[in-house]
């Protein structure tokens, strides 16, 4: 407890008549009056209570239980009538306290003990206060009192009494003791009040503090920081509670900069060491190429030939400029120019490297250098670069350049002295192909040839030239030619094209030359020389009339025709379109079939016509098979009829284990129908999705070569199929897959919107290469690109292409290179083929025959298809393939040998 007694400081000599009314009221003197010291056992302290006595209260000293002297007053008057005995303090000062505690210790006789009249006799006295009137304070009763026995035994049984007082409103109060006829012997008065007593606490004095008057009332006290502290964030506080307790403390003090905290105290920081920051907590020694040479520092300073930035944070190590840059490389295209260096060997101890480039032009006849104009373009900019390279543009073409990289950081600026630091790079920007020559032209081919750069960079590894189409410029082709000529074939007959040259060095490209238009001749007589040659052929050689018209022929369609006609033999496909009468080329292709020859069993699915059912086929003289049944639906138009039987004529022409059988037409009666082979296990990519994970791989690679195989008889026929996917593709009950679906092609070829819708769908975007996607360019290489998708959906058991893209996404992600990842478990050697089909330039796909081929070789080498693609990989489309070698050989005997068998 933090009590202190009030009473203490008053002496002997400032006592005097404490109060005049009260004497007069009593009408009793108070004398004699001393002070007297009533208990000096109170360990520590001296408690004192200065009492006058009015009226029958005496002074008496005696001894306690061990005999030791006390000194008490005492009134005993029980045995007379109204008793009023008084006994009162002097003036006692309350030094601002305004709650007081008053302890009294005293003896009281058991009236009960007294031997005859008890009468009168009372065990209660009455304390009072008075500061400008009197308050009866409390009726003090004892817990025990004392009995003639007890006296006997110098059994002493004194009780304690603790009464406080307040609020006090006064500077100073009396306390009187009223006896009304008790037997009391008064053995101490304490008075005292409680204060929070003087504190350092987090480096903050607090003063001693008196506590407010209320009960559970704080008294909020801001303390001082000690000597070389400052407060942090807040002054320090903390709350005085009427218990004298200090409580809640807020806030602190600590040591300032250049000192810190020990034992409570700030002591100063040694020579060497340095402290900053308020918040850290003790000096520090100083950083890397730093020193303090000064007891409390706050920051060290850096070693000659090092520095430190207003941002760098004070624990850092000093710093210096960074070296040159290394490895500097250029790699020229056109007239852009690749700079690449490595970070420099010494980075001067600091991550913010950056570089900038002075670029110089060199002028001719050693007239020195001046600095690149404004118009050369820096990509992303020319200093402060973050990254180890940059792109120079729009420098001219045939120039020499001197660049200088230079590696700076933040301190760099500082270091004045510190001589700068570049690698040098000189560089010369290719010379352009000035002109493109003509030389002879065919009706799809066109000779050119050109002269080599006056000053070619370097050694010329090799040209490109660049063609496309006048006005269809969105796409182009690239051929390669180490010679100054080429002649550039698969072109339109009469039709110009664009041409543009560049030559490659060691150093890069050059500029392409200017542009230069050609035309092709008019096919006319070569076509017709062509066409009489083809129908001789195919008559006498196939015994079959090839009465049809190519004019409603794609071009590249009709290339491949006539590359067909080179190995007479082989038969092509017929454009229903041909015939007038759709009617005929129907008959011309599909057997007409008896409906009674057909019974419907059931409905096996739904096609764009109608429904599809299944059923046994007899026909006279044949055993019984199980058939398809196309349906055309009741209340058909007339163009919807012949668009149905139009898949027919397609079908019909075609003869290949891989391809759909039709086994005939229904148009006598109706419905009309369509009779193919039954395929047991439906389309390929719900029985993948039905059976996902049950194959070999050596199974899946079976049910590719066999799409393969059909392709590469509809390609050889010169029919482009526009919509190969999983679902067009039929497995029967032995997993033989077999292409179908010939609808589509008509439609994207005649609709001008065809290239975003079909018969109120789609374009199969997803499936589609971007050349047909753009420009509608369908040929055997888009059914390469699809038939690479087909690969993709069957090595992932029918998965969709793509996922959940939207067709526009996959259109750009494809433009921009991007590739579906290999699926789980796909032997890298397919991966690699289907990467091969969704070559962007469609001359470097592979053709079905060299799919073929590869597939045959991985099935006779199954160890082949051991290793597996990693399938978070994302490939970018790459030129060549390396499989389109292995394949010529095989490819030759396959063609000599097909037009043998032919033959
Ligand atoms: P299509 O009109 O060709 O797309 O046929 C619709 C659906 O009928 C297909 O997805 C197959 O499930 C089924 N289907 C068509 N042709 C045959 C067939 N020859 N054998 C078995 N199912 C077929």
């Amino acid at each position: 407890m933090n009590a202190l007694i009030i009473s203490d400081n008053i002496t002997k000599n400032t006592i005097g008549f404490a109060d005049r009314d009260l004497r007069a009221s009593l009408l009793h003197t108070c004398t004699p009056f001393k002070i007297f010291v009533l208990d000096k056992n109170d360990r520590g302290n001296t408690n004192k209570a200065i009492l006058c006595v009015y009226l029958h209260w005496e002074e008496i000293g005696e001894v306690d239980e061990d005999y030791a002297p006390i000194h008490t007053y005492q009134v005993c008057r029980v045995m007379e009538q109204n008793q009023n005995n008084w006994l009162y303090t002097n003036w006692i000062l309350t030094e601002g306290a305004q709650r007081v505690y008053i302890e009294l210790k005293f003896t009281l006789r058991d009236c009960n003990s007294l031997p005859g009249g008890v009468g009168t006799c009372k065990e209660t006295f009455n304390m009072v206060l008075k500061e400008n009137r009197y308050i009866k304070v409390d009726t003090i009763a004892a817990d025990e009192s004392f009995t003639e026995l007890d006296l006997g035994d110098r059994v002493m049984k004194l009780n304690t009494e603790v009464r406080d007082l307040g609020p006090l409103t006064h500077k100073g109060f009396y306390l009187a003791f009223q006896d009304l006829g008790a037997c009391i012997a008064l053995v101490s008065v304490r008075v005292f009040y409680k204060r929070c007593p003087f504190l350092v606490k987090s480096l903050a004095e607090f003063p001693d503090t008196i506590p407010g008057s209320e009960a559970s009332q704080l008294v909020e006290v801001v303390g001082h920081c000690v000597n070389n502290s400052l407060p942090l964030y807040e002054p320090p506080r903390m709350h005085c509670s009427t218990e004298g307790e200090w409580l809640v403390p807020i806030g602190k003090c600590v040591c300032k900069p250049g000192y810190e905290e020990i034992s409570g105290a700030c002591q100063v920081c040694k020579v060497g060491f340095y402290r900053s920051l308020l918040e850290s907590p003790g000096c520090s020694k100083c950083p890397p190429h730093s020193v303090a040479r000064q007891t409390g520092a706050t920051v060290c300073t850096c070693e000659d030939g090092y520095y430190k930035i207003e941002s760098d944070p004070s624990n850092m190590a000093c710093t210096r400029p960074p070296s040159a840059p290394r490895n500097a490389i250029s790699n020229v295209n056109e007239t852009s120019v690749f700079l690449e260096w490595s970070i420099p060997l010494e980075t001067g101890g600091r991550k913010d490297i950056r570089y900038n480039i002075l670029c110089r032009q060199v002028l001719p006849e050693g007239r020195g250098l001046d600095e690149c104009g404004p118009n050369v373009r820096f990509l992303p900019r020319r200093v402060a670069l973050s990254n180890t390279s940059v792109m120079v543009a729009d420098l001219q073409s045939h120039t020499n350049y001197s660049f200088l990289l230079e590696a700076v950081n933040g301190v760099s600026e500082l270091a004045k002295d510190h001589p700068k630091q570049y690698v040098s790079l000189n560089v010369t920007t290719n010379q352009a192909v000035s002109v493109v020559r003509k030389g002879h032209t065919g009706k799809s081919s066109i000779a050119l040839s050109w002269a080599e750069p006056d000053r070619p960079n370097g050694i010329i590894l090799e040209y490109e030239i660049k063609y496309f189409e006048k006005e269809q410029d969105s796409s182009y082709t690239i051929i390669k030619s180490k010679d100054t000529e080429m002649v550039v074939e698969g072109l339109k007959p009469s039709s110009v094209y664009i041409f543009q040259v560049r030559a490659r060095t060691s150093a890069g490209y050059g500029a392409f030359s200017r542009r230069f238009e050609f035309q092709t001749s008019p096919y006319l007589a070569i076509t017709l020389a062509l066409v009489l040659l083809a129908v001789v052929a195919g008559f006498l050689l196939s015994g079959r009339r090839c009465g049809y018209s190519k004019a409603k022929q794609d071009p590249e369609e009709e290339k491949m025709h006539f590359h067909n006609v080179k190995f007479p033999g082989v038969r092509t496909y017929i454009d229903p379109l041909t015939y007038e009468d759709p009617n005929q080329a129907v008959h011309e292709f599909a057997q007409e079939i008896d409906v009674s020859s057909i019974s419907i069993e059931r409905i096996i699915g739904a096609g764009e016509f109608g429904e599809v059912c299944c059923g046994p086929l007899r026909l006279p003289g044949k055993r019984e098979i199980q058939v398809a049944i196309k349906t055309l639906k009741v209340g058909y138009t007339e163009q919807q009829r012949r668009d149905f039987l139009w898949e027919a004529s397609i079908m019909g022409q075609f003869n290949h284990p891989n391809i759909i059988r039709l086994e005939g037409v229904v148009t006598k009666s109706k419905p009309v129908m369509i009779i193919t082979e039954y395929m047991e296990n439906g389309s390929l990519d719900t029985f993948l999705k039905k059976n996902d994970g049950q194959f070999t791989v050596i199974q899946l690679v079976g049910m590719l070569r066999g799409i393969a195989s059909g392709m590469r008889y509809l390609s050889d026929m010169g029919y482009v199929h526009r919509d190969l996917a999983a679902r067009n593709i039929l497995v029967n009950g032995n997993l033989v897959c077999k292409v179908s679906d010939f609808g589509l092609s008509r439609v994207l070829e005649d609709d001008p919107e065809a290239a975003y819708t079909t018969r109120g769908g789609k374009i199969p975007i997803r499936w589609t290469a971007p050349e047909a996607i753009a420009y509608r360019k369908f040929t055997s290489a888009s059914d390469v690109w699809s038939y690479g998708i087909v690969m993709w959906e069957v090595m992932s058991y029918g998965e969709r292409p793509y996922w959940e893209m939207s067709n526009q996404d996959v259109i750009k992600a494809v433009e921009e290179s991007y590739r579906l990842p290999g699926p789980m478990d796909c032997p890298e050697a397919l991966y690699h083929l289907m990467m091969d089909c969704w070559q962007h330039e469609r001359t470097n796909r592979p053709k079905f025959d060299e799919i073929v081929c590869l597939l045959d070789k991985l099935i006779r080498n199954p160890s082949s298809l051991k290793k597996l693609v990693n399938s978070s990989h994302r490939y970018e489309g790459k030129s060549g393939s390396a499989f389109t070698l292995i394949c010529i050989a095989v490819l030759l005997f396959r063609t000599s040998f097909q037009t043998k068998q032919q033959l």
